[in-house]
């Protein structure tokens, strides 16, 4: 991609709060809120997303009291709230979607008078609770509402074990509000506790300090005393089992997968080693992970403390664990250092794939890390060429507007992987050396706030450039505010891959007697992704013969080649692909398979076929993406 990228989306005020950040006239406001509060009250940024107003009233601690009840298939109990209010507010507004309110009562024990608003259909409807004098507790009884988004029960079909039922919660961007009132803000953070109470046998797991067996009587309790935004609220219910990987680290899975699960992630511990080493201590007590049945929707979810998986890293190579250096890095960038708006997501997804590269090069090399980053270099070139050529060109700015929007628009590789090359440049333009020094300092000064853009660009100007005397790159706005690519995107060079590529090469001429036997899933990626565009049954089939990409054991090969399956109705490979679109769940996967598949009228049809079998598997975050797409 050229430079035709443009500022002209700039508003005034941030092209004024630009100028400032560049010449340094403003100081950034940053202080250190180490397991108490996040911000004060009045400088909580504007969420566009959240109905809340937290600089009239503000949550800052919560007690849950839960009942899970598979067989309505819906939680139910009370959600105590602790607020801090400006003297002359009136009143706290939370975010709902869906809940059934039975009553709020204040910490007194009289009845409150609130209002349940009208509902959006993205938002959802703002409960605004009437403030009583000096009183900053409230006990809102609710229920969830039918089809809560957040939740998925799963039959005990639908899992590994298939013996009993599955709930898990996915919150991330604004679904925390379809189960729990709270200000459903990343700018407001809070600490909580929790009582659940599930049938007994199942073994419950928050975001929170958590158990590593079941309890005798279904009852469990959490806690989790830093404070965290919202949409780190998670909750998995299910027969999980308990391994222990290192001394703070450790995996949870149904038994069937557990010890698969434990040796694909052995490495847990010297990933948290390094990622310490890196850019500090690790702020949160233990990391586990547990691994989720494959509806789950996404790769992974950073919830503190314990990451939720796809069981589609489970490669039998440890090839995919870059998704846990992934998670685990979240817990700086992300969960430490949050973005404060949806708009913002890049500074958590863009530092996040920049921290998870690093992890990986101490780990496994740099060459290994240069594979990583050259496949990032070649999905965030096609997205943004998709991008371009669809009329979405503002959607490739870093900031985004996402007004009236929802926040899951933002989820592209825009927010994770030109975040990333931003940074890679960044670094590459002041060295290594520098750069960790800043990044160190930031997850350190930062830690347990929530940063926007404007901020952040102001605190990169005092603690990268001036304090080592240099001046901002002259296209520092451009990447920011800016659409598409900047030319001084920094270009990959992975020798791995050029080997692959000659292989490709060799493949085009007709000969296919190159050695494969020392690639990995990545160099298989590589490989299947860059085959010509257009291939004929004759070449589908000899691949397949040498290969058998369609029955292969990693999802990532399969989420790659069957694209090509669908592209050209590859038909010996329809009954697998299916397979494969019906029992996962992961979005990554889905939505370019479909995608490719409607682009003809018999692709069309498959497509339509599958997804009405597999609909019902899927989290309501992938079914709102394919909804659109296939109907
Ligand atoms: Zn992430």
């Amino acid at each position: 991609m050229t430079s035709k990228y443009n500022i002209m989306g700039l508003t005034n005020f941030i092209t004024g709060i630009l100028l400032l950040a560049i010449f340094g006239a403003i100081s950034c406001q940053t202080k250190t809120n180490e397991g108490k509060s996040a911000g004060t009250m009045g400088d909580i940024v504007k969420d566009i997303h959240s109905f809340s107003q937290p600089n009239e009233a503000v949550v800052r601690h919560m007690n849950l009291d839960l009942y899970v009840d598979f067989a309505q298939k819906q939680i139910r109990g009370t959600a105590e709230l602790e607020f801090v209010a400006k003297p002359n507010a009136e009143k706290l507004i939370l975010d709902t979607k869906n809940l059934k309110i039975e009553s709020i009562t204040y910490a007194n024990g009289d009845k409150a008078a609130y209002k349940l608003l009208e509902e959006d259909p993205i938002f959802g409807s703002a409960l605004e609770v009437k403030l009583n004098g000096s009183i900053n507790k409230i006990i809102i009884k609710y229920a969830t509402g039918h089809g809560a988004e957040a939740l998925q029960w799963l039959g005990a079909t639908q899992t590994a074990d298939k013996t009993d039922p599955f709930l898990f919660t996915q919150s991330q961007a604004i679904l925390a509000r379809s189960w729990i009132p709270l200000q459903d803000s990343p700018g407001v953070r809070f600490t909580y506790t929790a009582k659940v109470t599930v049938p007994k046998g199942f073994l419950v797991l928050m975001s929170a300090e958590n158990p590593q067996q079941a309890s005798e009587d279904g009852i469990y309790h959490f806690k989790m005393e830093q404070p965290i935004p919202s949409y780190l609220m998670a909750l998995a219910v299910g027969r999980i089992d308990f391994a222990p990987i290192g001394v703070r680290t450790g995996v949870y899975a149904e038994l069937s997968m557990l010890g698969r699960a434990k040796s694909e992630f052995s490495e847990m511990e010297d990933m948290l080693r390094i990622a310490e080493k890196l850019y500090g201590e690790y702020r949160w007590g233990r990391y586990d992970l547990i691994v989720l049945p494959p509806s789950f929707p996404f790769g992974g979810m950073e919830n503190p403390r314990i990451t939720f998986a796809t069981p589609t890293i489970l490669a039998g190579d440890k090839s995919l664990t870059s998704l846990v250096a992934h998670e685990l890095a979240h817990s700086w960038s992300g969960n430490l250092v949050t973005n404060a708006t949806w708009s913002d997501f890049w500074l958590n997804e863009g530092f996040t794939v920049y921290f998870e590269t690093r992890i990986m090069e101490a780990l496994k090399g740099k060459d290994y890390a240069d594979m990583l980053s050259a496949l990032s270099q070649q999905g965030l070139e096609e997205e943004v060429a998709n991008f371009m050529d669809s009329g979405q060109e503002s959607d490739t700015k870093l900031k985004l507007d996402l007004t009236g929007r929802n926040p899951d628009d933002g989820v592209t590789s825009i927010a994770y992987d030109k975040g990333y090359f931003f940074l890679k440049y960044l670094e590459e333009y002041v060295g290594r050396e520098k750069f960790d020094v800043f990044l160190k300092k930031y997850f350190e000064e930062l830690a347990f706030t929530s940063n926007n853009t404007e901020r952040f660009l102001i605190y990169l100007n005092e603690n990268l450039f001036k304090k080592n005397g240099l001046k901002p790159m002259a296209d520092l706005n451009d990447w920011v505010y800016g659409t598409g690519l900047p030319e001084s995107m920094p270009k990959v060079h992975s020798a791995r891959f050029e080997e692959i590529d000659s292989a490709l090469l060799q493949w085009k001429e007709g000969n296919i007697a190159f050695s494969t036997e020392a690639w990995s899933s990545h160099e298989w990626v590589h490989f299947i992704k860059n085959l010509p565009y257009e291939m004929d049954q004759k070449s589908m089939t000899q691949l397949d013969a040498q290969f058998d990409f369609t029955h292969s054991g990693n999802a990532e090969i399969l989420g790659v080649w069957y694209v090509h399956c669908a592209r050209h109705l590859y038909q010996s490979s329809f009954e697998a692909m299916e397979q494969f679109l019906v029992t996962t769940g992961r979005r990554k996967f889905l939505t370019p398979i479909y995608g490719e598949l409607i682009t003809t009228a018999k692709g069309k049809d498959l497509a339509l076929s599958i997804y009405k079998n597999a609909r019902p598997n899927y989290h309501f975050v992938a079914i709102s993406s394919l909804d659109k797409l296939l109907y």
